[in-house]
Parts: structure tokens; C-alpha cells; sequence
């Protein structure tokens, strides 16, 4: 039976190659995504630990967080950048829930993130989903969510562009750059809450600034931030 699970598995491998989703090495074990070699390269922070932390620090006079996260360094031409170009471009969700398994067990290790109530995917624009097929933070929340034990929470918070008359009344913020409007449609849900904002990157925290202060104005809430991975100018 051994010898046959064996041979089938030889099979297997031969017509359907598993190969390293990084560097396209085959040796990995059959149930990892990443070989020994891509996983050591991952450039790990370290953040999740240590309060005001450069991630913290982007939030500084802007936002009240209890704490903020990344757990990658985003480099251009680099391994998680290809990584989240396979998760954002090429569909391959596998590896967004992996990524954020990884970035679960940071934020579990780290007392921290302990009292989250909900994990937040940052939404997208609803016609860039659509065409997407996919949110890429809502898969990574569904990774962080298998190891942290919290609930992902989609759907109370809308994005959208502002309209016409939008856009004049907020002239000044346009000129800020914040050409978001987040929408909570269920404040109740929000009251009290510990919640965990997610994105897969963040540069200015702009977009995280606009959606976390939507939600900061429709309930008291305990606002915290995690990117997979943060992208320095
Ligand atoms: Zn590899």
C-alpha cells in the first residue's frame, strides 16, 4: 500500500510538477508552497512585538491605533514582491493564505494583537473585485483566521470613489490624495470592538487612514493595522 501511495505520489509529481511558488525549485514538501530556501529568504520584520514601531509611526498625529504590523519588507524586484504579484495578478490564492498564516502566527506570538475581535480585510473598489474575481487582503484575513481563531469580517464596509458633487465638497482632501469614501453600513457590529484592519501593502497608510478613520467615526472601536508587507520610499 506504502509502495503504491509511493508510485502514484512519483506519478503525480512527474505530470503535475509541485514546484516552489518563489524560486520554482521542486524540492519542497509536498504540502509546503515555498522551498527551505525561499522561506529563510523571507525578509521578516520583526514589528509585531515592539510598540512604535516604524508602522506605528506612519499613524503618528493621524490616526488613534492601539498597535500596527507588518510582516514583511517590500522590495522591488524581490521575493514577496513576486509573491504578492502571484497572489494580485495570477490568481494563486493559495499563497495569500499561506502569507498570511505566517503573518498569524507573528501576530499571535506577539501579546499584542491578543484581544482581536474581527479581522478587517481592507475593501476594493467593488468593480475591481468584480473583475479580480478576488479581494487579496480578504485572503489573506482567511489565512491569518485559521491561525488566530478570529473571525474575518467582509461586507459592513463599503469602498467607493466619490462622486461629482462629492469631489467638490471635498476639495481639500482631494488634495490630501484621499479620494476614498469607506462606508460602514453596520455600526452596531463595530461598537466596542477590538479590530484588525488588513492590506497586503502599505506605502503612505493613506488608504488605511481613510478606511480606519470611517470606521473610528461610526463606532467606538479599537483600531489595529496589519499589512503583509511595507513598502519603503
Ligand atoms: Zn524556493
Amino acid at each position: 500500500m506504502q509502495l503504491l501511495k509511493t508510485i502514484l505520489s512519483d506519478t503525480l509529481h512527474l505530470l503535475y510538477p509541485h514546484i516552489c511558488t518563489g524560486c520554482g525549485s521542486d524540492l519542497l514538501d509536498e504540502d509546503n508552497l515555498l522551498c527551505l530556501r525561499c522561506i529563510t529568504d523571507l525578509p521578516s520584520t520583526q514589528f509585531a512585538k515592539h510598540a512604535n514601531n516604524p508602522i506605528e509611526k506612519i499613524f503618528w498625529g493621524r490616526i488613534p491605533i492601539v498597535a500596527a504590523h507588518s510582516e514583511f519588507y517590500f522590495a522591488k524586484e524581490s521575493l514577496i514582491q513576486h509573491l504578492v504579484h502571484q497572489l494580485k495578478y495570477k490568481g494563486n490564492q493559495e499563497i495569500g493564505i499561506y502569507l498570511g498564516a505566517l503573518m498569524g502566527k507573528s501576530l499571535l506570538d506577539s501579546n499584542r494583537f491578543r484581544m482581536i475581535d474581527y479581522l478587517v480585510p481592507l475593501p476594493l473598489y467593488p468593480d475591481k473585485e468584480r473583475k479580480r474575481g478576488f479581494n487579496q487582503a480578504a485572503v489573506i484575513c482567511n489565512g491569518m483566521s485559521h491561525i488566530m481563531n478570529v473571525p474575518v469580517l467582509t461586507g459592513n464596509i463599503t469602498r467607493d470613489r466619490f462622486t461629482e458633487t462629492q469631489t467638490k465638497k471635498h476639495r481639500r482632501e482631494r488634495w490630501e490624495n484621499v479620494a476614498d469614501s469607506f462606508i460602514v453600513t453596520d455600526k452596531a457590529q463595530l461598537q466596542g470592538k477590538n479590530v484588525l484592519l488588513v492590506d497586503d501593502v502599505i506605502t503612505t497608510g493613506a488608504t488605511f487612514e481613510a478606511c480606519g478613520q470611517a470606521m473610528l467615526d461610526a463606532a467606538e472601536i479599537k483600531l489595529h493595522i496589519a499589512a503583509l508587507a511595507v513598502a519603503t520610499r
